[in-house]
């Protein structure tokens, strides 16, 4: 590429909204720009290293066995219907009619979509496993969009499913995917930790996350100093909602503000400190089978949403699904609406049923009162070789569930999610196959997600300088930037500039050619910004002592090379 063909569109100064590292350094190195809350549109060099990304995602997919399809990003009513979600989802999932009235989504994600194709194509046992995978736009209306591309509303993910005869099967494909992610953040040069994790609201059972590790991210994982034991005990996505009966339900997401501050003054309240807050109210009403009983927390207190103040804990709401009064009791010990089992008793806290708890907008059980509040918290559950109870409790410097080494808590950012999701999708789309004796089985599924434009951000969350981004190389805008001095004017360097732009380009590298009529200063200020990794000065005083001046972006010093060695340094 030649600059003097290249938009750069770089900027000295951040915008004021931008208040994480890897926003500011997006805007600045000219890569994306806001065109609407939660929208971007991606710049040349942003969308060199978002392809880049997309590259390595799509290889090591492929390499594991999934076939690419792509779906449609607007899906039909009906199937989010028959499974549920239409209701369940709330507020982020953006529905729309067509000119006829016909319901629609904007698909922030493809379980529906892609089981209907399943249980259209495969009939028999024999076709399975099956696996599939898209990398594509979503939408989903998040409440805060933030960090530029790190929570858009629109974003590129790589989703991925798959279809089993029986749990076994599920098994071994999700191993070979969690395998496939770990191969996609080595290969990019990330540092991440894969952790079991909440399932959400896609649901299933068993789930892991990969989380790159800064300060910036939005979840605190727990992790072993001396074994693989990792966990996201991220304790609360806060919801909060300032709660008026009256109000219509479509605008309840205006209202609903997930804030990590909302669950300190919780703590506050208590006296707890934010870490083992949650797990402990958790805990505390954890029933026998060690299931968690709390979906939320209803908070009495200030109305102002971002200032909470917690007066009081009114209430907690079970999250047992269209759980009638019977099942509650059964499981926590006492009938909603009273004073809870002991230890939530003596604060005062009642018991609140809410009929599905994953229906935020179906939420009026308790909170429709002036002066209450809505919490809502995930929950990392259902850990196959750990009780909950031992994750929930640790905080750092704890011994480790497993029993080798301490806990260490830090920051991560969640770049990919896996699940296994059984059968209920399946079973509620009523996708199955014949098995050897003809019989109708309802397939197993499981459902395998990565953040490709979330990876752009989180890469340079952990790798930048004063001067810029430091890319790791995989996903560098461009290997290396040749910077001609006096390119217009000085027929030496134009020649050494195109041979080596031209050899270098036959190597297989990106080369940029910064061939403009720019200071100097410019060219190098852009050259950091843009993290290029290698750079070489091509001038007429180096061509006459027979050198190229050199420099590695990550490298205190200059260091000059002979001429004829160039290509071969660099490639
Ligand atoms: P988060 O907890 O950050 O909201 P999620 O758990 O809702 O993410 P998943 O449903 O697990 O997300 O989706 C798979 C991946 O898609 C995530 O691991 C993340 O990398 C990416 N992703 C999800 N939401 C966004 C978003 N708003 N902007 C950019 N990437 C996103
Ligand atoms: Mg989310
Ligand atoms: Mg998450
Ligand atoms: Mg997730």
């Amino acid at each position: 590429m030649r600059a003097s063909n290249y938009l750069f569109s770089t900027l000295r100064d951040a915008p004021t909204d931008a208040v994480v590292t890897s926003h500011q350094l997006m805007v600045r190195a000219g890569m994306i720009r806001q065109i609407s809350k939660g929208l971007y549109t991606w710049l040349p060099t942003g969308l060199k290293v978002f392809r880049k990304v997309e590259h390595i995602v799509r290889d090591e997919m492929e390499k594991a066995g999934s076939l690419e399809v792509m779906m449609p990003g607007v899906q039909p009513a009906e199937l989010w219907q028959e499974t549920g979600r239409w209701h369940k989802y709330g507020p982020e999932l953006l529905r729309l009619q067509d000119r006829h009235g016909r319901d629609y989504c904007l698909g922030p994600t493809h379980e529906e979509v892609i089981t209907e194709l399943a249980r259209n194509e495969i009939t028999s046992y024999k076709q399975l496993p099956m696996n599939f995978f898209q990398i594509q736009t979503k939408f989903r209306d998040e409440v805060r969009p933030r960090f530029g591309v790190m929570r858009s509303r629109e974003f590129c993910m790589k989703d991925a499913y798959s279809f089993h005869v029986g749990a076994d099967s599920l098994q071994q494909t999700y191993d070979v995917m969690h395998q496939a992610y770990c191969n996609v953040f080595d290969r990019i040069g990330l540092d991440y930790r894969p952790v079991r994790a909440d399932t959400g609201s896609i649901g299933g059972a068993f789930s892991h996350e990969f989380h790159v590790l800064a300060d910036s991210g939005e979840d605190d994982i727990a992790f072993s100093n001396s074994s693989d034991f990792a966990a996201n005990i991220e304790l609360a996505e806060a919801v909060c909602l300032k709660e008026k009966a009256d109000e219509p339900t479509q605008e309840l997401s205006e209202v609903f503000t997930p804030d990590c501050k909302t669950i300190q003054k919780v703590a506050d309240f208590l006296s707890l400190d934010v870490t083992s807050t949650v797990k402990t109210m958790l805990v505390k009403a954890i029933d026998e089978q060690g299931e968690p009983t709390i979906a939320a927390l209803v908070l009495r207190g200030d109305h102002n949403i971002n200032e909470i103040k917690v007066e009081k804990i009114a209430g907690l709401v079970v999250p047992f699904e269209f759980a009638d009064e019977a099942d509650i009791i059964a499981k926590i010990g006492c009938a909603p609406g009273s004073i809870g089992p002991k230890g939530l008793e003596d604060k005062g806290i009642r018991i609140i049923a809410d009929r599905s708890a994953a229906v935020m907008s179906d939420f009026c059980a308790g909170a429709n009162k002036d002066d209450y509040h809505y919490v809502g918290l995930n929950w990392a559950r259902d850990c196959a070789e750990f009780e909950i109870s031992d994750i929930r409790n640790v905080v750092e410097g704890d011994p480790s569930p497993d029993g080798q080494g301490t806990i260490v808590i830090k920051r991560g950012i969640e770049v990919g999610h896996i699940f296994q999701l059984g059968q209920q999708y399946a079973e509620a789309l009523k996708a199955t196959v014949l098995d050897e004796n003809g019989k109708a089985q309802v397939m197993h599924m499981g459902c395998y997600g990565i953040g490709v434009s979330r990876i752009v951000a989180a890469a340079i969350e952990q790798n930048y300088d004063d001067k810029g981004i430091l890319w790791p190389e995989s996903i560098a805008p461009f290997d290396i930037a040749i910077v001609a001095m006096n390119y217009d004017k000085s027929e030496a360097v134009r020649n050494e500039c195109d041979r080596l732009y031209s050899e270098l380009k036959a190597k297989g590298l990106d080369v940029l050619l910064d061939d403009r009529k720019e200071r100097p200063g410019v060219k190098f200020a852009d050259c950091e910004l843009l993290g290029i990794p290698h750079r070489l000065v091509v001038g007429d005083m180096g061509l006459e002592k027979g050198t190229l001046e050199y420099r590695y972006r990550k490298a205190a010093e200059n260091e000059d090379i002979a001429i004829a060695d160039a290509v071969d340094f660099i490639a």
